[in-house]
């Protein structure tokens, strides 16, 4: 799929200040990044601009500081960390104001093939609310803009959509373009059988995506805590499990799409069931395998069963295309781990174009070390799922066409 905006590729940086907003908004615990996948995804477009002699502004968010300067949310430790990945100084420009008169000198101290990064975007109230005069501030750091946050470019912010309207040449990166290549490709052009999987907590949260992906693909499979409002919407007893009696009509809805487009809708056969939610999330839990008929009224289902795994595995098996979003059941305990483990190792062991929608999905591929098994691991959760309801993102929108 051609993305139809112009990028890296298409301007020339000698020279000129480049800012670029990245998405650096990496999981930290006691200062130290516990994931620097998407640090190491923003390295290439990082590199192209430096090698053309540009002088590289990085700018991202971390975390919800909410307007408001949180040490703890200090983009200093991905400063450090980029440095070494890109072999080269990352000059951090601590700035409480991120625009303020710390990052103006550094900016303006800056030679040609130079990196520097501003603090957190967030720090700034008027960030998240793309706010004008927080946008044409951070455009007067730069003669070009490029957008390579995937992660972000379901939102409308200042510091990828608001400065864009304050620089005359707004391009997207690398790490955008392929996202864009590898979502938009499996989702209007894919290689067939296209199978699609989608598990996760609430079906609220993936009405669209059900409906939009049912129209696309040749298979949808659904797992996790969505699952029991189809079962229940298919009259079966489903005890205590997760769900959302407002949802009901909506899942007889998509199992009569289903039915009507021709397309195979695959739901849990059987499923791990225990009496109560496990707490702490990862506490030992006594779990009992029952068809997915047999839900006994005083338990919960929190995986899918080892058949339904078997199912799925063997669907997934057969495709050409997959894409993944959301974890079959509770695979933060490793009791009701085994059907994220089982989908994740049939994606991992097929040649099917593999494609692994950010998030818990992502996290719990990478966890499992099958990461570098999928064709392509979205570093975008939300930005991901919105892509595949078939919306545009204001982030992807911004940028010059390619007229
Ligand atoms: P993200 O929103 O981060 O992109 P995601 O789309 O992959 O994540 P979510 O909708 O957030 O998925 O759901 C993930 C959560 O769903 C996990 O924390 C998991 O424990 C929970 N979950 C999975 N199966 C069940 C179940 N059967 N009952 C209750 N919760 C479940």
């Amino acid at each position: 799929m051609s993305l139809n905006k112009k990028t890296v590729d298409d301007i020339n940086v000698k020279g000129k200040r480049v800012l670029v907003r990245c998405d650096f908004n990496v999981p930290l615990k006691e200062g130290k990044i516990t994931d620097e996948n998407r640090l190491v995804a923003a390295l290439p477009t990082i590199k192209k601009l430096l090698a053309d002699g540009g002088k590289v502004i990085l700018c991202s968010h971390l975390g919800k500081p909410k307007g408001e300067p949180k040490p703890e949310l200090s983009l200093a430790p991905v400063a450090a960390r980029l440095s070494e990945l890109l072999g080269q100084e990352v000059k951090f420009a601590a700035d409480p104001e991120v625009v303020g008169p710390n990052a103006k000198a550094a900016v303006a101290a800056m030679k040609d093939g130079e990196c520097i990064l501003l603090e957190n975007t967030r720090y700034r109230a008027e960030e998240t609310k793309n706010g004008e005069e927080f946008s044409k501030e951070l455009a007067s750091l730069c003669d070009v803009f490029v957008n390579d946050a995937f992660g972000t470019a379901h939102r409308a912010h200042c510091s990828n959509v608001g400065v864009t309207q304050f620089v005359d040449t707004c391009v997207v990166g690398y790490l955008m373009e392929k996202e864009i290549a590898f979502l938009g490709n499996a989702v209007e052009n894919p290689v067939r059988p296209f199978v699609a999987i989608l598990g996760g907590a609430k079906v609220a949260d993936k009405l669209n995506v059900i409906s939009n992906l049912l129209e696309k693909c040749d298979t949808l499979i659904i797992g996790g805590g969505m699952a029991f409002t189809f079962l229940k919407a298919q009259g079966k007893e489903v005890g205590k499990s997760l769900v959302d009696d407002t949802k009901l009509d909506y899942c007889k809805e998509m199992i009569a799409k289903a039915e009507k487009l021709g397309k195979k809708l695959l739901l849990p056969v059987d499923a791990a069931v225990a009496e109560s939610f496990p707490n702490p999330i990862d506490a030992a839990i006594d779990v009992k395998m029952v068809s997915a008929d047999e839900i006994p009224a005083d338990m919960m289902g929190l995986d899918i069963g080892p058949k339904s795994a078997e199912l799925y595995a063997e669907a997934a098996k057969t495709a050409k295309t997959v894409v993944w979003n959301g974890p079959m059941g509770v695979f933060e305990n490793p009791t009701l781990a085994a059907g994220t483990i089982a989908v994740a190792k049939a994606l991992a062991e097929t040649d099917a174009t593999t494609i692994i929608g950010g998030g818990d999905s992502a996290a719990a591929v990478n966890q499992l070390g099958f990461g570098d098994k999928m064709s392509h691991i979205s570093t975008g959760g939300g930005a991901s799922l919105e892509f595949l309801e078939g919306k545009e993102l204001p982030g992807v929108a911004a940028a010059n066409d390619n007229k």
